[in-house]
């Protein structure tokens, strides 16, 4: 693997060298000189930031893209959605995640939090990409086909692709799995120290039902069944919008990753008061998330940055809430914190995710202040390079497998929709 050298790039508004050596961050500084045989990437008029941690996604979902707008949750999921999934399989599971996967690399983000079905075609996707994946295996009711020799075997299966891509242990919601599903899953995630991904309190109404079915509320339910103790440390609550004080006190106490998909919640018209401050002050790692493109249409982080910053400053009436450098960490450090990554940092030592902007584009123009310009005025396409894992994955807005993916895409989605 040859070293990468990136030349008079603008970091924190100053120009320097960046030398990226077995998959890390080797040297920072204007005196770092290029080594023989590197590849030389010019920083001329580009900024370097830390890549995205995309934490709730449904990748294959890409294909719904457009499909079934302006509709409630349980509508749209029932009427619309889950009739049409019947007709998934590998290969548009497969398509539609080399579709996402391009559109996650083209905006910068480097690794993904998935909750969906055909494991194995999803992973070959993403492997084939080099974008880093965490596979959420989809369980419902008392989740009895995820079993340990099940789990076994999509581990075996995918250890070859292991640098890139693991799985997760992904109970849909407490509305479709049993008390024992849910209890399952948390074993298996204990016992093989996998992430335990989750739809929490997305809506109202169904905080409403777990009360009346379960006597106490979605996170008091899960600490009741001991899964927020078992899965201390590896567990991840998508949405987590309807939360009440004890509820935090909760997610904190096990430093819980509670994810908010701002964009997807606001088009559902599931809500829009996430209380991030208080999680943050409590503990937890607050992350963020696009959800899948059949909710949020795209998988663009720095929209989803830019929405989730001014939903907290409108509702708060506080503009100091959620500033740049702190949105900027939510976005990248905090969600590759939970995924056991060591990125997220322009720093030496931290795995070399990384993406260049180009301050030509627009969006940056004047520059007064790139972060600012990057969160409050860019949009994905500013993103003109992107290293994952020592790779170069893009370079000046260019994948190589793009137009396959674009046309295998479309006529994947013929078959999904017939
Ligand atoms: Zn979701």
């Amino acid at each position: 693997m040859k070293p990468i050298w990136i030349e008079g790039v603008s970091l924190n508004e100053n120009p320097t060298n960046i030398l990226i050596e077995n998959k890390h961050i080797a040297g920072i500084g204007l005196d770092v000189p290029m080594p023989a045989g590197a590849i030389r990437i010019a920083g001329k008029d580009k900024a370097v930031f830390p890549t995205f941690a995309n934490m709730h996604t449904h990748a294959a979902m890409n294909l719904f893209r457009g499909y079934a707008n302006d509709l409630p949750l349980m509508t749209w999921l029932n009427d619309w959605i889950w009739p049409k999934e019947k007709n998934l399989d590998d290969d548009t599971v497969y398509w539609g995640t080399r579709l996402a996967c391009t559109e996650m690399i083209k905006s910068g983000t480097t690794a993904y939090s998935d909750m969906y079905f055909h494991i194995p075609a999803a992973a070959k996707a993403a492997s084939e990409l080099g974008i880093r994946s965490t596979l959420g295996i989809n369980a419902f009711g008392d989740a009895e086909e995820l079993t340990e020799k099940y789990i076994e075997s999509i581990l075996a299966m995918l250890e070859p692709l292991s640098e890139l891509v693991s799985i997760a242990i992904a109970p849909h919601a407490v509305y479709t799995v049993s008390e024992k599903g849910l209890r399952r899953c948390a074993k298996l995630s204990r016992k093989y120290g996998l992430l335990y991904h989750i739809h929490m309190s997305e809506t109202e109404s169904e905080v409403v039902n777990c009360v009346k079915e379960h006597g106490c509320r979605p996170y008091e339910l899960l600490e009741r069944l001991g899964v927020m103790e078992m899965t201390e440390g590896h567990f991840s609550g998508a949405h987590s919008l309807y939360v009440d004080e004890n509820e935090i006190a909760i997610i904190g106490r096990y430093r819980a990753t509670v994810t908010h998909n701002p964009c997807s919640n606001l088009k559902l018209g599931s809500g829009h008061y996430f209380h991030y401050v208080e999680l943050r002050d409590a503990g937890a790692n607050v992350t963020l998330g696009t959800d899948g493109c059949s909710s949020s249409n795209n998988l663009d982080m720095i929209e989803a940055a830019k929405i989730m910053s001014y939903l907290q400053k409108g509702i708060r009436r506080d503009p100091t809430v959620l500033a740049a450098e702190e949105l900027l960490d939510v976005a990248t450090s905090n969600g590759f914190k939970t995924l056991g990554i060591d990125a997220g940092k322009i720093a030496v030592g931290k795995s070399a995710d990384l993406m260049l902007v180009d301050l030509n584009n627009l969006a940056f123009v004047p520059n007064n202040n790139t972060l600012a310009n990057l969160l409050y005025a860019a949009h994905g396409d500013a993103v003109d390079t992107v290293v994952c894992n020592g790779h170069i994955l893009m370079q000046q807005r260019h994948i190589s497998s793009e137009a396959e993916t674009i046309a295998e895409a479309r006529r994947a989605t013929a078959r999904l929709m017939r």
